[in-house]
């Protein structure tokens, strides 16, 4: 199965830090102060984690497809 990409719609991120909190291994701060997946793809074992923060976010930035 092919591993899924997650990503930030930098316009839709508010900065609050809620998925850097949950997944750090995934989601740091970008230059500009908003949020960034550092990964190019969710690593093992990382799914739920990261699904969470999705489902978190609180403007619905975080895609993973
Ligand atoms: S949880 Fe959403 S709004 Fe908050 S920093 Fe992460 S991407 Fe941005």
């Amino acid at each position: 199965m092919e591993k899924k990409k997650p990503c930030v719609v930098k316009d839709l991120c508010i900065a609050c830090g809620l998925c850097n909190a949950m997944v750090p291994t995934v989601f740091d701060w970008d230059d500009d102060g908003k949020m960034k997946a550092i990964v190019d793809h969710v690593p093992e074992g990382f799914e739920q984690d990261v699904d969470d923060a999705k489902i978190s976010c609180p403007t619905e930035a975080i895609i993973v497809d």
